[in-house]
């Protein structure tokens, strides 16, 4: 279990939580019912910033600044790139290609930093989960904590990356809703993670292979593939609310010449921020997951709220018109099974109409609960009904396989240490990592 640090004060969580319906998109006037949380923290950039996360443009302009001739610029954004995305060095020094004089100045006004690992905990499955706290200038108050779980599988390892710390809608069956505080991750502290996980799995470009690593790593490494191949934003907060941070992470994640985790394999999950969906198809090109949970209006605007803003028909024409679909490039829709609300064999064979027509596949999620949640999971018979239906009309409808039980890392439920010190009643529950 995380254990959280106990010092220092931390002013919001004293406050009281102001409900608002101020969002990050355009809807003039909230419809009625619909409650949005206020993203009360905010980013203070350190003193001295990281490179982690910056476009190549930013990195141009970092490098101006510390005086490099406008004809370099582009070849040491080029090295800089390598090392930092293709090796992983942590240190300016390990720049081996790059002069000391320039080491020595981009040293003295940035850093290479990514969030710190506050804890790791590694499931007999494999799974890992990591508590990371944020280098932001907040000094004198709590840090900001966020996780992040890596899911390995035989033929790929699965990162599941937050957006948020905590998030803005408060969908009742998710334990991040429940968090208050909330603050968008910038695009440095979402590839943050990415390199954090890098960083801990020896998965750098000629890292090492540590002893006892589990075989299915081994035969990844041994057929060229990196540990993490694969990326899912699905961790905590809504990511089409800080939609210009993660577009800007997911394109340093798959440029060719970094990470270069492809797009087919980066997939994003939005609760429905529909006018973002067009922008995630036309500005990010990611494979898209869409949380659906319910087949009517009236059930999806209690188990989703913000379905009350863009109800299920403006969302399935969004995703109707998703770029790049086709049966091999399909839309992800899940489901999460909770016992006697949206469970019905009904429901099942309404699913199947409401998508016909839309490349598709759905993922039926057991529901993962957490202290003091009025849901429960549907009961196994139920759910294999259910699937069978979707299976019968052709869905492959695989259910999500539970993961990482024995660390309490719950994918979709993450809530991070911040939180438990505060409610220390609430005993930390977390189920499951999961994947498709
Ligand atoms: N905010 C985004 C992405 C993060 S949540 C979204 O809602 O899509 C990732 C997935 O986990 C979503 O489908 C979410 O509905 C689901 N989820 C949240 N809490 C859950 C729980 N307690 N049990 C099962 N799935 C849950
Ligand atoms: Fe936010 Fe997604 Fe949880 Fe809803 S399910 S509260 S959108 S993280």
């Amino acid at each position: 279990m995380v254990e959280a640090p106990r010092n220092a004060p931390f002013k919001a969580m004293t406050e009281p939580l102001r409900s608002t319906s101020v969002s990050s998109t355009t809807a003039p006037s909230p419809p009625p019912g619909f409650v949005e949380k206020t993203p009360l923290e905010r980013y203070l950039p350190p003193a001295k910033p990281s490179l982690v996360g910056l476009s190549r443009a930013q990195l141009t302009e970092a490098l101006a600044t510390v005086g490099v001739a406008a004809a370099q610029r582009k070849m040491r954004v080029q090295q800089i790139w390598h090392w930092l995305y293709v090796r992983g060095v942590r240190d300016f020094a390990e720049m081996t290609s790059v002069s000391k004089e320039l080491r020595a100045a981009l040293a003295a006004q940035f850093t290479l930093a990514r969030p710190e690992v506050v804890a790791e905990q590694i499931s007999a499955d494999g799974t890992r989960k990591w508590l990371l706290r944020l280098a932001d200038g907040h000094s004198g108050e709590r840090p900001h904590e966020i996780e992040c779980v890596y899911i390995p599988e035989a033929d790929r390892g699965t990162l599941c990356l937050s957006s948020q710390v905590g998030c803005t809608l408060t969908c009742p069956f998710c334990h991040t809703g429940t968090q208050r505080l909330v603050r968008n991750l910038t695009p440095g502290e979402i590839v943050g993670q990415i390199m954090v996980a890098r960083d801990r799995l020896d998965d750098w470009l000629g890292a090492g292979r540590p002893a006892g690593e589990p075989a299915g790593a081994q035969r990844m490494r041994q057929g060229g593939q990196r540990l993490v191949s694969n990326i899912v934003m699905m961790g905590m907060g809504e990511p089409l609310y800080n939609f210009d941070a993660v577009r800007e992470a997911l394109l340093i994640a798959a440029d060719g010449e970094g990470i270069a985790i492809s797009k087919r394999r980066i997939t994003l999950s939005t609760s429905g921020v529909v006018p973002n969906i067009a922008r995630a198809g036309a500005e990010i090109g990611c494979m898209l997951a869409v949380s659906l949970h319910a087949v009517r209006d009236e059930l999806r605007n209690e188990l989703v709220p913000l379905n009350r803003k863009y109800p299920i028909n403006q969302l399935l024409d969004a995703c109707r018109k998703y770029p790049g679909l086709s049966n091999a490039r399909r839309i992800t829709f899940e489901y999460v099974m909770l016992k006697d609300v949206n469970d019905s064999l009904t429901e099942a064979k309404a699913l199947v109409k409401l998508l016909a027509g839309i490349p598709a596949k759905i993922n039926l999620i057991p529901f993962n609960p957490w202290p003091d949640t009025k849901y429960e999971c549907s009961d196994w018979e139920q759910i294999e009904r259910f699937s069978e239906i979707i299976f019968n009309a052709g869905y492959a409808s695989p259910v999500r396989t539970p993961r990482g039980r024995d660390i309490l890392a719950a994918c979709g439920q993450l809530k991070s240490a911040s939180e438990k010190l505060s409610a220390r009643e609430r005993l930390a529950l977390r189920a499951m990592a999961m994947t498709d």
